[in-house]
């Protein structure tokens, strides 16, 4: 849409307001609302202005003015708010030197775009972002007095939903919630609503279904698009799914292993590179992959240590890294195998649907950076041309020992990650996508925030270790 269209469709649906989000560093969604009046076809160059000193990993409070300005591709009428709403994205620019600002989330995905486009290699990427979620029942949580933490079950460290302990029957088995019918499903309906209002903003989505952990694991899954605008539904998909279960005396999380014992939720990345409408990554190689794609997860693969520093970017994001399930541990690739940290499906052998599917990234990641960093890693791939080595396809769970150390695993927590990417970042300085400044910054905060923070906390299952010792 134009500027004029958008202003013309405020009108029409009988908007009384507008809303302008964007997305801090670590990946929240944040937002502004203003009257209609506010809105002309000058807001469009001059932006809003707005305090960027208290959001999280941005500038400081000296020169934190900073201006949002709406992006009229990304207008829809909001599906919760009480007064009609119109809303779009607003990237972030400085207001005096009208640059557009190097830790917004969504220009760095946009360099990264720009860069993809410049090396030749292809003009498109498309994601299509799988990002399971868990639906929990609206408990209150208690603190735990003793160790600061919200309180969970400490003999288990399960988290004790209501909905088990009402014990009301008809619920999926630790590891089996993938997917029988109602009533042991319990989500259908609300799954369903999700959907509806995804459809009623613009998304498009292919399925929905119960995943394989017990309380309520569900997964919705998009159709692919390109890279920006992958992100940008990624935090919408994110916004409705919330709302809908909110509506409902839910709530949801999409942190990556909220259950002890049970599996995490991924967010699998599906990726292929096309040039002038003609897909690059099918050929006659392994799984019937073209070169490029080869060396595409050859980049994948070099990287993917550092990459887990923003793919998989919190504490939590470790606890769903272990063996057992289905969740990726070693850097491998494969056809067949949900073990590898990369799989090629063979649903199709469409040209068109030759991707390669990375699955270490969780949902608690900054879709813009994480999907930016990991074609920065791919393009790496192609232009150095990696190769990715013998492809794995045993069941990397089954392994010996032996067998087992030949192959190279993920970071076993998010002070490694950090490490690593600490030591290997120079495939996302490029063409400034990522800026050291971004970089350091990043790691400042995760390793301080988050890294620490965690670790300097009593644990309550170290109460079960240890209170009695
Ligand atoms: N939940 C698994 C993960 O953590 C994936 C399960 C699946 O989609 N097959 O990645
Ligand atoms: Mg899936
Ligand atoms: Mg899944
Ligand atoms: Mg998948």
């Amino acid at each position: 849409m134009t500027p004029n269209e958008v202003i013309e469709y405020a009108k029409q649906q009988g908007a009384r307001q507008i809303d302008l989000r964007f997305t801090d560093l670590p990946g929240l969604a944040q937002h502004i609302s203003y009257p209609i009046g506010q809105l002309t076809e000058d807001s469009f160059e001059e932006g809003f202005g707005i305090d960027g000193s208290s959001i999280r990993g941005w500038a400081a409070i000296n020169e934190s003015d900073m201006l949002l300005i709406p992006d009229p591709n990304t207008a829809y009428m909001d599906p919760f708010f009480e007064t009609p709403t119109l809303c779009m994205i607003g990237d972030i620019q400085d207001p005096i030197t009208r640059q557009k600002y190097d830790r917004d989330p969504r220009w760095i995905a946009k360099k990264a775009e720009m860069y993809l486009k410049n090396s030749g290699v292809a003009d498109t990427i498309y994601f299509g972002a799988e990002a399971e979620f868990f639906i929990f029942d609206n408990i209150r949580f208690d603190q735990n007095p003793h160790s600061g933490y919200y309180f969970i079950d400490a003999e288990e460290g399960r988290w004790n939903s209501g909905r088990e302990a009402n014990n009301l029957g008809y619920r999926p088995r630790y590891k089996e919630g993938y997917f029988p019918l109602p009533p042991t499903d319990h989500y259908q309906n609300l799954r369903a609503e999700m959907v509806e209002t995804m459809l009623k903003v613009g998304l498009d989505i292919e399925c929905h279904h119960h995943e394989v952990a017990t309380a309520g694991q569900c997964e919705i899954d998009q159709r692919f698009d390109t890279m920006v605008k992958s992100a940008d539904n990624m935090m919408l998909y994110k916004y409705c799914i919330r709302n809908v279960a909110y509506r409902h005396g839910k709530t949801v999380t999409f942190m990556p292993k909220p259950l002890f014992g049970d599996n995490g939720s991924g967010m699998h990345c599906h990726q292929s590179l096309w040039k002038g409408g003609q897909p690059l990554f099918a050929g006659d190689g392994y799984a019937g992959l073209s070169q490029m794609a080869l060396w595409y997860i050859g980049g994948l693969l070099k990287h993917a240590r550092a990459l887990s520093a923003i793919i998989a970017p919190t504490t939590n994001s470790y606890k769903r890294l272990v063996p057992g399930y289905e969740a990726p541990v070693n850097l491998a690739y494969s056809r067949r195998n949900r073990s590898a940290a990369v799989r090629i499906p063979m649903y199709s052998s469409s040209p068109k649907a030759k991707r390669v599917e990375f699955r270490p990234p969780d949902p608690s990641a900054n879709p813009y950076l994480a999907f930016a960093a990991m074609l920065m890693a791919g393009l790496d791939g192609i232009v150095n041309k990696i190769d990715p080595g013998e492809s794995l396809d045993k069941d990397i769970y089954d392994l010996s020992p032996e067998e087992l150390k030949a192959v190279p695993s993920m970071p076993a927590s998010l002070d490694e990650a950090l490490q690593c990417l600490e030591e290997d970042h120079n495939f996302l300085l490029k063409d400034d996508v990522f800026t050291e400044e971004l970089l350091e910054t990043w790691i400042t905060y995760k390793q301080k925030n988050e890294a620490d923070a965690v670790r300097l906390r009593p644990h309550p299952y170290e109460f079960a270790l240890y209170y009695d010792i």
